[in-house]
C-alpha cells in the first residue's frame, strides 16, 4: 500500500488529502493532517472520493463520432479543423471554454495556445460563472486580481459577515474553522442571504436581504459607519483614492436591502464595535447582474474603514472549484491575458515577448454567455471544450445546446465519456482524471499544493496540457510547447509571473521557478504572497494606492404578472456541479435523494402547492418539475431550487433551463440568482 498527499477534486477550500492506495483503482480518503488549508479535515465530499476513481463510465480512448480512433488520427482532425477555420474565418473563429477542475498547468498550455499561438483570446471558463465578479471587482479596487485574506484571517477576526454563502454546505471545511474559532475566541457570525440556510441557522444574525440588496445594503451601512466617525480617514488619506461626491451618493436606505431598521442596528453595531472584520462572499453575491458592484460596495466598506490588509480583516472572495485561482493567475478568462494583466500595448507585447508568440491576441476575447451566443451566430466554428458541461451548466441551457448542435466542429476533452455536452462533440479526447492528474491548483486562499496522480491513466487517457501541447506542436508550434512534464509547464508559468514584473504586481512565483522534478514532486503548499499581500499597504494599481468605486443601488427588477416570484439557485451538501463525479457515490446521494423546490407558507397556499407534491416551475427561458417542500426559510416571493441534475440523471429537476443569459456588465458574470419565475400544482 502506498499512500499519496494530493489535494481534493471539489471546492476552492483546496483541503489536502492523503490517500492510500490499496488496489487497482481502489483507495482510501483521509484529511491530510499537515495541510495548511484543512488540518486533517475533510467534509462529506472530500471523505467520499474514493467512491468515484472507477472506470465505470470513463471515456478511455479518443473517439470521432461514435468511433474510437488513434491518438494521432483524432488529432491530425483537431488541428485541421482549427488551421482551416482560422484561415477561412479569422483567429476569432476559434473558441475555447474551460474549466477550474482544470490543473494549473493545463490552464497555462491552453491559454498560451489560444491568446499567443491561434491569436484570439476567446478562451472561457466555467469560473466565468462562479466568481469572475470578484476578480473584476479586485481589479477596480487594486488594480490587481488579489485575494487579500487568508484563512488565518477567519480565525483572528472578531466578526465574520458570511454575504451569500452557505458555508456550512458549501465550504465545508472552512466552516468548521470558523466554528472552531468561534468557540475559541467568541467570534461573531453575521449571515447576509436571502434564504435562512443551514449556515443562516447556525449564525448570530441572519440578514435576510432581498435578492441582489448587498449593494444598498453596504452602501448604508458605510454611510452609517461615516455617521458613527468610525471611517479611517489617516487610511484613506494615505493610502485610497476616493472619488470626487463619493459620499454625497451615500444614504443610509435598509429599506432599499428589504431589512428592517432593527436587523439594520444590530448589524451596524457588530461592525462598529468589531475592528477585526472579514467580509467573505461566494457566489450569492457574484452570480448577479450586479455581482461587480456587489464586490466593490464590500471592499470600500474595509478600505474606508482601514480593515484590510491586517491580521483578521479583509473582503475575501471565496471560489466554488479548486483551482479557479490557478486559473485567473494563467489568465483563463477571456478578459485577462495572463499573469493578472489586461490587454493594454505594453501588456500584448510583454505577452509576445515572453512566449515568442507569432500572433498574439490583440484584445479581450469572449465571455462565457457571448461566447455560446457567437457559436449560435456562426461567428465562433470551432469549439473546444475541456473538463466542464456547458449544456447543463450555462444559464439558458436550451439555447446553448441548440448553438452546440449548430457548431461546425465541438472537441470535447472529458474524462466522463457520456455528459450532457459530450452528446454534441464531433471529437472526444479521453482526459485524466482527478485520481491520474499530476500538477498544481492554488486555492481560494492562494495556496498553491500538489496534485498527484495515484493511479496510471485510465486507458489512453492523457493530461490536458499534454493534449494541448500536441495539437499545438502539430500546428508547428513545436519549439514552444516541448514540455515533458507539468513540472516543466508550472517553471515556465511561474518564470512568466516574475518576467520584467519588477515588484509592480503581487503575482510574482519566481521562487517556486527552476524546480527540477523532485523538487517539483514533493513541493509542499505554500501561500503567494503571505496572510495579505496587502499588509505593505501597496496596492497594484499606479501610485500603490487603492480606489473606492462608487456603486449605485441597482434598480428593481420589473415585476411581471405571468412570472411573479423570484427564483434562486444553489448547492446542496453532498453534491458537486452536474454530478458527473459526485453522483457515482451512493452514500452522497443519501443526502438529498431527489431535487426540491423550496417555497414559503404564504407561496404555497396561494399557489395551491403541497409539501411532497409536484410543482411546475416556468420562467422566460425554460419549466422543470421539483418535488415541493414548504419551507419558511425562504422569503415570501421568493422559491429556491438546487443547480445538479440534468437530463442524464433525471427528466425532471432541470435547474439551468431556468434562469435567462442576463449578466453582469463589468464581468459578464451570469445573474443566476434573481430570475422571474411561476410555480403551479402539476
Ligand atoms: Fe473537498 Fe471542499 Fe470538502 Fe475540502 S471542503 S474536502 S476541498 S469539497
Amino acid at each position: 500500500m502506498t499512500t499519496i498527499r494530493t489535494t481534493c477534486a471539489y471546492c476552492g477550500v483546496g483541503c489536502g488529502i492523503s490517500a492510500t492506495v490499496t488496489g487497482d483503482h481502489a483507495v482510501t480518503i483521509a484529511g491530510d493532517a499537515a495541510h495548511p488549508a484543512n488540518f486533517g479535515r475533510l467534509c462529506s465530499k472530500g471523505s467520499h472520493l474514493g467512491e468515484t476513481v472507477r472506470l465505470d463510465g470513463r471515456l478511455l480512448h479518443p473517439m470521432i463520432g461514435d468511433q474510437q480512433a488513434g491518438w494521432d488520427t483524432a488529432l491530425d482532425l483537431v488541428t485541421r479543423a482549427i488551421t482551416d477555420t482560422v484561415a477561412e474565418h479569422g483567429p476569432d473563429s476559434v473558441a475555447f471554454y474551460v474549466s477550474g477542475q482544470l490543473l494549473t498547468e493545463d490552464y497555462y498550455a491552453a491559454n498560451k495556445l489560444m491568446k499567443g499561438y491561434i491569436g484570439s483570446a476567446n478562451i472561457d471558463t466555467n469560473s466565468r460563472l462562479c466568481m469572475s465578479s470578484a476578480v473584476a471587482a479586485h481589479n477596480r479596487a487594486f488594480g490587481e486580481d488579489v485575494v487579500p485574506c487568508s484563512y488565518n484571517d477567519l480565525e483572528e477576526a472578531d466578526l465574520i459577515l458570511l454575504v451569500g454563502s452557505n458555508t456550512a454546505w458549501c465550504h465545508p471545511v472552512i466552516w468548521q474553522r470558523i466554528e472552531a474559532a468561534r468557540e475559541r475566541r467568541g467570534t461573531k457570525i453575521v449571515v447576509i442571504d436571502p434564504r435562512r440556510t443551514e449556515t443562516a441557522e447556525q449564525a448570530n444574525l441572519h440578514v435576510p436581504v432581498a435578492p441582489d440588496g448587498d449593494v444598498a445594503l453596504f452602501n448604508s451601512l458605510l454611510a452609517e459607519m461615516r455617521v458613527r466617525k468610525l471611517i479611517d480617514e489617516d487610511y484613506l488619506g494615505a493610502h485610497v483614492d476616493v472619488p470626487d461626491h463619493f459620499w454625497q451618493g451615500l444614504t443610509i436606505s435598509p429599506a432599499l436591502a428589504g431589512i428592517d431598521e432593527a436587523a439594520f442596528a444590530a448589524l451596524a453595531d457588530l461592525v462598529a464595535a468589531s475592528p477585526r472584520m472579514v467580509t467573505l462572499f461566494s457566489q450569492g453575491a457574484n452570480q448577479s447582474v450586479c455581482g461587480t458592484d456587489k464586490g466593490n460596495a464590500i471592499i470600500n466598506l474595509h478600505l474606508a474603514m482601514g480593515r484590510i490588509g491586517r491580521p483578521g480583516t479583509g473582503p475575501f472572495s471565496i471560489t466554488g472549484q479548486p483551482n479557479a485561482m490557478g486559473g485567473r493567475e494563467v489568465g483563463g478568462l477571456a478578459n485577462m491575458l495572463a499573469c493578472h494583466r489586461g490587454f493594454d500595448p505594453d501588456d500584448l507585447d510583454w505577452a509576445k515577448r515572453f512566449w515568442n508568440s507569432p500572433t498574439i491576441c490583440s484584445g479581450p476575447g469572449l465571455k462565457a454567455v457571448d461566447l455560446f451566443r457567437a457559436v449560435d451566430e456562426g461567428k465562433v466554428r470551432f469549439l473546444w471544450i475541456m473538463a466542464t458541461n456547458p449544456a447543463v451548466s450555462m444559464p439558458d441551457a436550451n439555447f446553448v445546446r441548440a448553438a452546440l448542435a449548430k457548431c461546425p466542429m465541438v472537441v470535447v476533452s472529458d474524462c466522463i465519456a457520456d455528459t450532457d455536452t459530450a452528446r454534441f462533440a464531433h471529437v472526444r479526447l479521453p482526459a485524466l482524471g482527478w485520481s491520474e492528474k499530476d500538477g498544481t491548483v492554488t486555492n481560494s486562499e492562494r495556496l498553491i499544493s500538489r496534485q498527484r496522480a495515484l493511479f496510471p491513466p485510465a486507458g489512453e487517457a492523457r493530461a490536458d496540457w499534454a493534449i494541448v501541447a500536441d495539437v499545438a506542436r502539430r500546428m508547428g508550434h513545436g519549439d514552444a510547447f516541448a514540455w515533458s512534464s507539468s513540472a516543466e509547464v508550472f517553471d515556465e508559468f511561474c518564470r512568466q509571473t516574475a518576467f520584467e514584473n519588477n515588484g509592480a504586481r503581487k503575482l510574482d512565483l519566481s521562487v517556486w521557478a527552476g524546480l527540477s522534478g523532485p523538487e517539483y514532486d514533493d513541493l509542499a503548499p505554500r501561500r503567494w504572497g503571505g496572510d495579505s499581500p496587502f499588509a505593505d499597504r501597496r496596492f497594484t494599481h499606479p501610485g500603490g494606492r487603492a480606489r473606492m468605486i462608487a456603486v449605485d443601488v441597482p434598480h428593481a427588477r420589473e415585476t411581471d404578472p405571468a412570472f411573479p416570484l423570484t427564483l434562486n439557485t444553489g448547492r446542496y451538501r453532498d453534491q458537486w456541479h452536474t454530478m458527473t463525479r459526485t453522483g457515482l457515490s451512493p452514500r452522497l446521494s443519501q443526502h438529498r435523494r431527489e431535487p426540491l423546490l423550496e417555497v414559503h407558507p404564504l407561496d404555497a397556499e396561494a399557489q395551491g402547492l403541497s409539501d411532497g407534491r409536484l410543482a411546475a416551475v416556468r420562467t422566460p427561458h425554460g419549466h422543470s418539475l421539483f418535488r415541493v417542500k414548504v419551507t419558511d426559510a425562504q422569503r415570501p416571493g421568493e422559491v429556491f431550487v438546487p443547480m445538479h441534475w440534468t437530463d442524464r440523471t433525471s427528466s425532471a429537476g432541470r435547474c439551468n433551463l431556468l434562469p435567462g443569459p442576463a449578466h453582469d456588465p463589468v464581468s459578464g458574470q451570469p445573474g443566476f440568482k434573481n430570475s422571474p419565475a411561476a410555480v403551479e400544482p402539476w
